[in-house]
C-alpha cells in the first residue's frame, strides 16, 4: 500500500503543543499595537475557543481581528503563526508515531506526507518531532492545502492505483474527502481538529490514535 498522512494533528500533536505557543504570540503582537478592547486574558480564552470550531487557525485569526477590528494585523499575525519556532522549541508526535511509521515502513508500505501550509514551517515541525525523513518516500507541502492535485501525483509517480492507497488525516473536507473521490481508502484521525468532524459513513476507519493503522494495514 501507499499510506499517505496528513502532518498537523496526525502525526505531531499540533493542537496539543504548537498551537498554543503560537496564539501566545499572536495575542503578544494585538497586546502590544493596543486593539483590544478587553483584557488579553479574556481575548485568549476567545481565541482559544474560536480556534476549537475554527477549521484552521487561519480562519481562527481573521475572526478573532474581524471581532477586534484589527483585521489590518492579519498578515503580520499569520507570519508570525507561521514564523520558526525557537531551537529549543520541542514537539510531541501523536502517540507512537514514530513507531507506528518505522512498524508500517518494515511492513513493505510506501509512506509519503501530504501537508498544507507554508514549506519551511512544515519542514521544520517534522524534523524537532524527530522523524527521520528518509522514512518517507514522498513529502509534498501545497502552500493553499489544496491537496487531491497532490494524491493525483502520488499516483502516477509511484504508479499505484487509488484501491492500493490510503490517506490518513484528521479533517475530513481536506484531507479525506479528496482521496475518497480518486478511490482511495481513508482513516479519520479523531486528534485535535479531526474531533470537529462526526464519523461519516464513507470513511473506512475511524482511529484515536496511529497504533490503529497496525490492525488495518
Ligand atoms: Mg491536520
Amino acid at each position: 500500500m501507499l499510506i499517505v498522512f496528513d502532518l498537523d494533528d496526525t502525526l505531531i500533536d499540533t493542537s496539543g503543543c504548537v498551537t498554543p505557543f503560537k496564539m501566545k504570540s499572536v495575542l503578544e503582537l494585538v497586546e502590544k499595537k493596543n486593539v483590544l478592547s478587553k483584557g488579553v486574558e479574556e481575548v485568549e480564552a476567545e481565541l482559544v475557543e474560536l480556534n476549537q470550531k475554527s477549521r484552521s487557525s487561519s480562519e481562527a485569526l481573521f475572526e478573532i481581528l474581524k471581532r477586534y477590528g484589527a483585521l489590518h494585523l492579519y498578515d503580520e499575525a499569520l507570519s508570525l503563526y507561521t514564523a520558526p519556532l525557537p531551537a529549543d522549541f520541542a514537539i510531541q508526535t501523536t502517540p507512537m508515531a514514530k513507531e507506528v511509521v518505522q512498524m508500517l515502513r518494515s511492513r513493505g508500505h510506501l509512506l509519503a506526507i501530504v501537508t498544507g501550509g507554508k514549506q519551511s514551517f512544515q519542514l521544520e515541525k517534522l524534523k524537532k518531532a524527530g522523524f527521520e525523513l528518509s522514512m518517507f518516500s514522498k513529502i509534498m507541502i501545497p502552500e493553499d492545502s489544496i491537496k487531491k492535485p497532490c494524491y493525483e501525483a502520488l499516483l502516477r509517480e509511484f504508479l499505484v492505483l487509488p484501491s492500493q492507497c490510503a490517506v490518513v488525516g484528521d479533517r475530513i473536507p481536506m484531507d479525506l474527502l479528496p482521496a475518497k473521490e480518486l478511490g482511495f481508502r481513508t482513516v479519520h484521525m479523531r486528534w485535535g481538529r479531526g474531533l470537529l468532524w462526526k464519523k461519516e459513513n464513507w470513511i473506512d476507519h475511524s482511529i484515536r490514535e496511529l497504533s490503529e493503522l497496525l490492525e488495518y494495514f
